[in-house]
């Protein structure tokens, strides 16, 4: 059914799914019996049909699909395969093109050709199904309805795509589809708009995210602990521009191997220049500057760089893909028999970031990025050169203790490389950082060290962005926190609400007083209800809220209402800051 040559080792639980895009189709041709169905496959959250549709149809279509599958599936007892001939399958599909050309594909390729029944529908199949369909395929649920080209080729029809899913028990159904409202909840787009903290314009161009002044306060504060942190593990920071001639992207390779990803030149006295795609070939430059002895490596460069890079409009996704991208980036210059160490530090140095975020060990995972050794054409430099940097990246991240798995044909253009991917609290994974062990630019660049003996020698360098991209990242961290952001991160860590007219200045004063401590803190003064005005700062996931009033102006104490609790904090207005301003700079996740 699908061009997955061992569709028969499906997992139990792929083989429930895979059954159930049978019912499915079964059901739209029992429905609209002039649609075309075409493949059908089990995919990790469910599965999907594609099929030609005789007239559109849409999410609100899919309850009667569902019911009408529920009707059939009692007649459906076994699936039953039976090899035919390529004439008789054509003769089946007839009308269906295709099904015509899957069938001609498969003939030409010399593989058998089978058909399944269940009850009174049949597919073109290689197998991989539940024995008893009726008891088997009970817990599903139809999900959605996208378009896909076919064969995922944009010359190709459009195609109607049919999303659902299925477990073996409905306790397992309902527990995922739970989840699916939740992640709809924690949708970083959704909540990046009801939050007030990112925007795109049609006048300033899709996948180029504007930051509001509370989402800028995330940026900030990302930004402002990368570069504490950074200066603490020995980075200095530097400044590069957004734009570099055409020959520093020659010399690195990534004009021609990386092209397609950059925009297109601009004309600056005769010259082409290009936006950055990435800020390596710059700060190689400022390597280049200076003379390097043995004696000052590792040199680890850092920037907070913003890069342009070339996404299709269709693939762009809230701020999970964009064209710009501010990057928490590093360049690590070290010798040869600095890297592994200094690989390794850069791994802990990830796990240092991760672990003050709640993160642990179980939440993430790397994958490591290796050549596909059948396209060797894609990649540049020699092959001693790459295992040497595998092999080193290995032994880093053996030592660190880190869950590994090899990706093939993930590698970059220049060398071999690690992503770093994490699982939000709803399951969602992101890739969040790469890294590379590059033995390859500073050959090209040409980027040396005078060692011990006085004798020139290349540097190795380590590329490195452990907070990815604020895009990207935030996007994560919105989701992860389901926008209640620990007090160091919110926007706004203290709102204040004025009961009446008579409590602005008390209002006023006391914010004062806040901001003095160095603390985030917004008042309503608005002449909105009490009610009104506290549902609207709750939406906010505000962590602390102050509703002021006469009692509340005559007391010693604060009553404040805390984020996610029931009961009032009644606590000293010292006390409060004291506390508050301890969680701020402990980074503490609690409240
Ligand atoms: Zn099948
Ligand atoms: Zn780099």
């Amino acid at each position: 059914m699908s061009s997955k040559p061992n569709l028969e080792q499906l997992t139990d639980l792929e083989k429930i799914r895979h059954s159930c895009a049978h019912l499915l189709a079964a059901a739209v041709l029992e429905l609209w019996p002039d649609t075309k169905i075409t493949l059908g496959p089990p995919i990790e959250e469910g599965f999907y049909y594609d099929m030609e549709f005789g007239q559109p149809i849409a999410e609100n279509d899919l309850p009667k699909i569902e019911k009408r599958m529920k009707k059939i599936l009692p007649t459906w007892k076994s699936f039953e395969g039976k090899q035919v001939s390529a004439d008789e399958a054509k003769e089946f599909f007839n009308g269906n093109p295709y099904k015509i050309e899957m069938i001609e594909q498969i003939a030409v390729a010399g593989d058998e050709l089978t058909l399944y029944t269940s009850g009174n529908f049949t597919d073109l199949c290689r197998g991989g199904h539940v024995d008893e369909p009726n008891k088997a395929l009970k817990h599903f649920k139809l999900l959605s309805v996208a378009g896909a080209y076919w064969r995922g080729d944009e010359n190709n029809p459009m195609l109607t795509r049919v999303y659902g899913t299925a477990f073996a028990t409905q306790a397992e159904l309902e527990h995922h589809l739970e989840m699916l409202e939740e992640a709809k909840k924690r949708d970083h787009r959704k909540l990046g708009k009801e939050l007030e903290l990112f925007t795109f314009s049609d006048q300033v161009g899709p996948g180029l995210a504007l930051w509001t002044q509370k989402g800028t306060v995330i940026r900030d504060e990302l930004e402002n602990w990368a570069k504490e942190t950074e200066q603490a593990w020995g980075y200095e920071r530097v400044a590069t521009p957004h734009i570099a001639k055409h020959t520093l992207f020659e010399t690195s390779g990534h004009l021609p191997y990386y092209k397609d990803d950059m925009y297109s030149p601009m004309d600056i006295d005769g010259e082409d220049y290009y936006l950055k795609g990435m800020n390596c070939p710059l700060h190689h430059q400022l390597f280049l500057a200076q003379p390097h002895s043995y004696r000052e490596l590792p040199l680890r460069l850092a920037e907070y760089g913003t890069c342009y890079r070339y996404e299709q409009s269709g693939s762009l996704f809230g701020l999970m893909r964009v064209r710009a991208i501010a990057m928490n980036d590093a360049h690590i210059y070290c010798t040869l028999e600095q890297a592994e160490e200094e690989f390794l530090q850069v791994l802990k140095l990830h796990e240092y970031y991760y672990n003050t975020l709640g993160l642990t060990r179980d939440d993430y995972y790397i994958t490591i990025g290796l050549p596909d050794e059948t396209k060797r054409d894609k990649y540049h430099g020699h092959k001693d050169m790459w295992d040497q940097a595998e092999k080193m990246m290995r032994a880093a991240i053996e030592k660190s203790g880190i869950a590994a798995v090899d990706d093939v044909g993930g590698a970059a253009f220049y060398g071999p490389k690690i992503d770093i991917n994490i699982k939000s609290s709803i399951g969602r994974e992101f890739t969040i950082s790469t890294n590379q062990l590059d033995l390859f630019m500073p050959q090209r660049f040409g980027l040396q060290y005078t060692d011990q003996h006085g004798e020139k020698q290349h540097v190795a360098v380590i590329h490195r962005a452990p907070l990815g991209s604020h895009e990207r990242f935030i996007g994560f961290l919105i989701e992860h926190f389901a926008g209640a952001f620990p007090l160091w991160l919110s926007p706004i860590q203290i709102s204040i609400i004025a009961v009446g007219g008579g409590h602005h200045e008390y209002c006023n004063q006391l914010a004062h007083e806040f901001k003095q401590h160095g603390i985030r803190v917004a008042v309503d003064t608005s002449d909105e209800t009490v009610g009104k005005k506290i549902r609207k700062t709750a939406a906010q996931k505000v962590p602390y809220v102050l509703v002021i009033g006469d009692k509340e102006m005559n007391s010693d104490n604060l009553a404040v209402r805390v984020r996610g609790q029931e009961e009032l904090l009644n606590i000293s207005q010292i006390d409060f800051i004291t506390k508050t301003q301890l969680a701020i700079s402990q980074k503490s996740l609690g409240l």
